[in-house]
């Protein structure tokens, strides 16, 4: 029952920005190497995610957009999730709010494709798709005028799109990532998967170079550690590279960017003797461990993480970073 009311707890799609996380993240549990994104409006009149995973069935085309039908928990294995998606609302819920399309091609199948209206779906027809899936949400709240006068302006929902891909590249350095603004804005992003090696930090270095720029790469320290059963992976900048406010503090658990305080608090403790009151760490900081000793469902946006044993966490990532800066005369 506490499981029901975390998950109750929230709604998916507040804005643009959570319909493309949500969307992303399918395309991502669906095995994708390529997805693209495009965007009108701030993602207010359309939001399309094309991929090229596995697909969906054409039979299972109306499970997937009814409400909790696809959902992979009972309660007991809340704390044990290994893929983005797990309430089975994400879909149902922008067919409830918007025009949502899913067309979709499993191999050896042939391509259909589903509407959702306001919460009303209509027949599974036969689509024109080569392979994967294309999600399509038009006219997001548009007949809840309420819920559309809260959206920000297009740049800031266009901005927060932007964040939304960004993070999620950071998180998966190897799989491409494109996101266009077809409404004529300048918002374009493409992020390559070009590590030809397969070696993580390679792909790591290239995707953190591509989207946190050159310069916090050039002035990066790499960071791999291990204590408890907890592993760190990532870059954190030298000194040198800090900035006067947080742009670029970024955690990943188990794959999944997060947001933490004490998370934050460990970087922040990390650099404390090596910083200027005033200036802020940049790190993109990756901690994998059995998923059941860190609870990711706290909040349904699943961005706050809660360790079994933080002071574990803690503890490694401030001797990893203090260790690394050392090395580096630091
Ligand atoms: P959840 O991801 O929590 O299961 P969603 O509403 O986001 O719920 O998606 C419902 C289901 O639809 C998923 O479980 C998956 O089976 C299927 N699905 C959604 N998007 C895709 C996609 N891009 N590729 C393949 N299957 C998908
Ligand atoms: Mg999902």
């Amino acid at each position: 029952e506490a499981a029901i009311n975390r998950i109750a707890a929230g709604e998916v799609v507040e804005r643009p920005a959570s319909a493309v996380k949500e969307l992303v993240e399918n395309a991502l549990d669906a095995g994708a190497r390529r997805i693209e994104v495009a965007q009108a409006e701030g993602g207010k009149t359309l939001i399309r995610v094309t991929d090229d995973g596995h697909g969906i069935a054409a039979a299972e085309l109306p499970l997937a957009v009814a409400r909790h039908a696809t959902s992979k928990i009972d309660g007991s294995d809340l704390l044990d999730i290994t893929s983005y998606g797990f309430r089975g609302e994400a879909l149902a819920s922008m067919g409830a709010v918007g025009r949502l399309t899913i067309s979709s091609r499993v191999a050896g199948s042939e391509a259909a494709e589903i509407t959702v209206t306001g919460g009303r779906l209509g027949e599974v027809r036969p689509a024109a798709l080569r392979r994967g899936t294309v999600v399509e949400l038009r006219d997001l709240f548009r007949a809840t005028p309420a819920r559309l006068k809260f959206l920000r302006s297009d740049r800031a929902e266009t901005q927060a799109i932007g964040d939304v891909v960004r993070r999620l590249a950071m998180a998966e350095p190897f799989v491409s990532f494109t996101l266009a603004d077809v409404s004529g804005g300048e918002e374009r992003l493409s992020f390559r998967a070009d590590a030809e090696t397969g070696d993580l930090f390679d792909a790591l270095h290239g995707r953190l170079t591509r989207v946190l720029g050159a310069e916090f790469t050039k002035n990066a320290l790499r960071i791999e550690a291990e204590r408890e059963g907890l592993r760190l992976t990532g870059y954190a900048a030298l000194p040198t590279y800090s900035r006067g406010a947080a742009v670029a503090q970024h955690f990943f658990v188990n794959g999944r960017p997060v947001k933490d305080r004490m998370l934050l608090g460990a970087l922040r403790a990390a650099y404390m003797d090596v910083l200027p009151s005033g200036r802020y760490p940049a790190a993109a900081l990756y901690i994998d461990c059995d998923p059941a000793r860190v609870d990711v469902n706290v909040h349904p946006a699943k961005t706050e993480v809660r360790f079994r044993d933080p002071g574990v966490a803690r503890g490694l990532i401030v001797s990893a970073l203090r260790h690394a800066l050392a090395g580096a005369g630091h």
